[in-house]
């Protein structure tokens, strides 16, 4: 090696926190500026396969550009590759919110960079977690007995849940493994998230044990047809332990009816998870809080507090009345891991697949005592205002029927062309998807609703407001006018 006189990356502490804090100063401004302003880009983001990345050398840069260089570089050649779901017209898929204390707090996040494993590794980590669970927890009317833990996605809680469920159903199958045993099933309706699928394949259950229960004419999952299901296939010898109940399905946000599944879950010894990814946030404001009926006697419940309560991607709840499971399935400690606390402490290591964490409570935290309860509520209230006024124009719009009831702020309708196929309406339908999309004003999804193709609007921005609502249906409007 040549020896060179000083790399470029100064490793001295006051110049680095020097221009830290230069750079820090001009990002927040950057940020504060495209926080105002997300509205002036193509929500959609409008690159080509490839193009992001084809602007970069391919090997990895020999010489840094240092942290203003870097930062330019975001804003020039990174953020065309950006589809903005920080924007008010954003309302694919669910419509979730970076809110600016949640900005903050992953910023403080970094700053401390601390790894939850352990009480001790920082205590604040774990007792904030835990504090924080608490009052949403009560915030969404849950019992007292419940013990909450963050994850990354509801994909990771659905799955914890599972692993949780197989324990308590064959105790000691972390120990065993699968082979030799009964073959467990595993019960959702067909409306049901594909996370649960994934849970199955992970943990060596299979997905074709996953029974799809069928659903009533509103997308509702049929307790009797559960209950026959079990029944069968105790009969044939299976092991059914768990099922999983969905309060707001991610197609038409349809609501299972989780007291009736609750009661063949008690006769038969079957776990319950219900999956409230979207809507559980909803019950914060008392009168939806109807929604959770009947999750008082589920086993576990997750919900996103980063699809619809202003926290940054991601992080996702786990409530489940039983923790000692959750310990049971995934608590491995190695001496190296033991500390003097142990007895007196959770240390929350024990309760998933992961060893470090991030200090994820940190968000939801600023973001609940900076907006308080009240805060919170009165922006979940305006988005069900606002999607029951796009419901309403929906179903007087002449062009327009709607596909599914709407419970939250999630509409789904479709265009009806005067005499024409189902094939016809599809085609039609996705012309429509594509101009909206297109237009760089909007970015609304589709679905299938009964094998029918469904256009779908997700409220959830917490600064969409009733003109950027009107504006999506002027362009619905234009659209349906233009490719009909
Ligand atoms: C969004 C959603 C999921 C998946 O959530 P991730 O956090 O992305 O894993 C699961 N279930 C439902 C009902 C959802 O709405």
């Amino acid at each position: 090696m040549v020896s060179r006189q000083m790399p470029s990356v100064a490793l001295d502490r006051a110049e680095d926190i020097h221009a830290f804090q230069l750079e820090a100063h001009r990002t927040v401004d950057w940020i504060a500026w495209y926080l105002e302003h997300s509205e002036t880009f193509p929500v959609v983001s409008r690159v080509r396969p490839g193009e992001i990345r084809s602007q970069f050398a391919s090997e990895p840069p020999d010489d840094g550009v240092g942290t203003r260089g870097a930062l330019e570089e975001v804003r020039e050649r990174i953020l065309p590759g950006i589809t903005h779901w920080n924007s008010p017209e954003f309302m694919a898929y669910f419509a979730i919110s970076g809110s600016p204390p949640g900005i903050l707090a992953e910023l403080v996040c970094a700053a401390f960079n601390v790894n939850g494993m352990l009480w001790e590794t920082s205590p604040a980590a774990t007792e904030l977690e835990q504090l924080t669970l608490d009052w949403l927890r009560q915030m969404l009317g849950l019992p007292q007995a419940l013990f909450g833990l963050i994850y990354d996605t509801a994909s990771i809680s659905t799955l914890c849940a599972v692993a949780a469920a197989r324990e308590r159903a064959l105790p000691d199958v972390r120990g065993h493994g699968l082979s030799g045993g009964p073959q467990l099933t595993l019960y959702c309706s067909a409306e049901a998230h594909s996370v649960v699928d994934k849970a199955a394949m992970v943990l060596g259950i299979g997905h074709d044990q996953v029974r799809k229960v069928t659903t009533d004419n509103e997308l509702r999952m049929n307790p009797m047809q559960l209950a026959q299901m079990v029944r069968a296939d105790r009969t044939a010898g299976y092991l059914p332990f768990c099922v999983v109940a969905t309060v707001g399905t991610t197609s038409t946000t349809s609501i299972d009816p989780v007291s009736d599944i609750a009661y063949v879950c008690e006769e038969s010894s079957l776990w319950l998870h219900v999956d409230a990814a979207y809507g559980g946030a909803a019950a914060i404001v008392p009168e939806m809080r109807w929604v959770l009926q009947g999750c008082d006697r589920a086993d576990s419940l997750c919900l996103n507090p980063h699809k619809w309560l202003l926290t940054p991607v991601d992080l996702s709840v786990l409530y489940t009345r039983d923790p000692q499971q959750l310990r049971a399935a995934f608590s491995l400690v190695k001496p190296y891991l033991e500390t003097g606390h142990d007895e007196e402490v959770t240390n929350l290591m024990d309760y998933g697949p992961q060893l470090g964490r991030r200090f994820r409570a940190l968000k939801l935290w600023l973001v609940l005592r900076a907006y308080g309860v009240n805060g919170l509520q009165s922006v979940i209230r305006r988005h069900l205002q606002l999607a029951a006024e796009l419901e309403e124009w929906v179903q007087t719009a002449p062009a327009f029927e709607l596909m599914a009831p709407r419970h939250f702020s999630t509409v789904c309708f479709r265009a009806i062309p005067s005499r024409e196929a189902e094939t016809a309406c599809e085609a039609l339908n996705r012309a429509i998807l594509n101009r909206v999309n297109r237009s760089g004003d909007a970015y609304i999804s589709h679905t299938q609703i009964q094998g029918r193709y469904a256009l779908r609007v997700a409220i959830g921005h917490m600064w969409t407001e009733r003109n950027h609502v009107e504006r999506l249906q002027e362009l619905l409007t234009e659209a349906a006018a233009a490719v009909t």
